[in-house]
């Protein structure tokens, strides 16, 4: 096989050893002599994966027992809309973090469901911090406040939480969870696609406590009310079954690697060691983030020269490096170190970068 080295901003690298074990059991789930792609969902085998996968979460992330796990369809952009569906209700207003792409697209869906307003931006600073939450005021009387906790394409992410006391607190995880501990029990709804940090595509996880469910009103469609999915246990209708295996996989993976707190370490040094190679390069790499609101998932840079950025671009693909491209809407470097990429592998990409910067700075 081709040696290559994945640095995908989702869909994303999968483990090694998820990816075989898949391949091992495609044919005969557990001795079923049936595929995992072509069972029921209401098969024993599915209903043993299922409450499994909610329950591998739950240990993982510490979530109190008030809370509900529920893997749906339709990626973080449907959360955007369900969010104020399912919450933005009885003439009250939400407010929402503004923190670059992805807080604009939720922003968007919210504003055309009801009254929405923006708490903090970082707008003013191209995004290249997150909000200050710290000079946010709290009207009492707000529906849900919403953040998201890593802009996947500015490469921010939030260091610290607060505390919004009654008003409940929303996040889209999608593209830091699992990557650090986090106290759950602060946010009353998570959501995240799972194609970056805990799976493939087609399926996203959402923790939400139990008590905020019952503010949802009936009038909501089923398929896009929690409480009704809530209520069947995920299983309100087919759920994306191979997504959910894989996801129960990837779980146990991280569970084996010694947890999150392993995985936030190793993250940790992961990240450490590309932004000190963009740090002592004199100007040559230029880190697009301000070093306070730095993401440990997603590392945006720049070369000092137009002319030799693309030239470093396909040195990196000729070399077997993938993703190292930055998002459209952003251009330049951006290269994703989501959980299953391996510090190796961010060593390969810093030996590549060093050697670069020897033959053109
Ligand atoms: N939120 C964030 C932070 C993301 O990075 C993405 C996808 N890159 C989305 C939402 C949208 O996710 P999806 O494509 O699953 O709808």
């Amino acid at each position: 096989m081709k040696q290559v080295y994945n640095f995908n901003a989702g869909p994303a690298a999968l483990p090694l050893d998820v990816m075989l074990q898949i391949q091992d059991e495609l044919l005969d789930l557990q001795g079923t002599g049936l595929s995992i792609l072509e069972i029921s969902h209401r098969s024993k085998e599915y209903e043993n994966i299922n409450g499994e996968t909610q329950q591998l979460l739950k240990e993982l992330l510490n979530i109190p027992s008030d809370y509900e796990v529920l893997f749906l369809q339709g990626g973080a952009s449907t959360q955007f809309a369900m969010v104020p569906m399912n919450f933005l209700t009885g003439g009250r207003k939400a407010s929402y973090l503004h923190s670059g792409t992805w807080s604009g697209k939720a922003i968007a869906e919210a504003r055309k469901i009801g009254e929405t307003a923006i708490a903090e931006s970082s707008e003013a600073d191209h995004f290249k911090k997150v909000p200050n939450l710290n000079r946010m005021k709290i009207d009492p009387e707000t529906a849900y406040i919403h953040l998201t906790s890593n802009e996947t394409i500015a490469g921010t992410q939030y260091q610290n939480f607060i505390n919004t006391g009654e008003v409940p607190l929303f996040a889209d995880m999608s593209s830091d969870i699992l990557s650090r501990p986090i106290d759950v029990s602060n946010f009353a709804l998570i959501y995240a696609g799972a194609q970056k940090n805990l799976g493939p595509s087609g399926v996203t996880v959402v923790i939400v406590k139990r008590k905020i469910l019952e503010r949802i009103p009936a009038s909501i469609p089923d398929i896009m009310n929690y409480r009704i999915h809530a209520n069947k246990r995920s299983l309100f209708h087919t759920p994306p079954v191979f997504a959910v295996y894989i996801v129960n996989l990837m779980l146990k993976w991280i569970r084996n690697n010694g947890g999150v707190k392993a995985i936030e370490q190793r993250n940790y040094r992961k990240a450490n060691l590309i932004y000190s190679t963009i740090d002592k390069s004199g100007g040559f790499y230029n880190g697009l983030a301000h070093p306070e609101s730095r993401s440990m998932m997603n590392v945006t840079f720049s070369i000092f020269n137009e002319g030799i950025e693309k030239h470093f671009l396909q040195e990196a693909e000729q070399n077997g490096f993938v993703g190292v491209k930055g998002h459209r809407d952003a251009g330049h470097l951006r290269v994703s170190i989501y959980n299953a990429v391996t510090y190796e592998q961010c060593q390969a990409l810093t030996d590549f970068m060093l050697d670069f910067q020897k033959r053109f700075g």
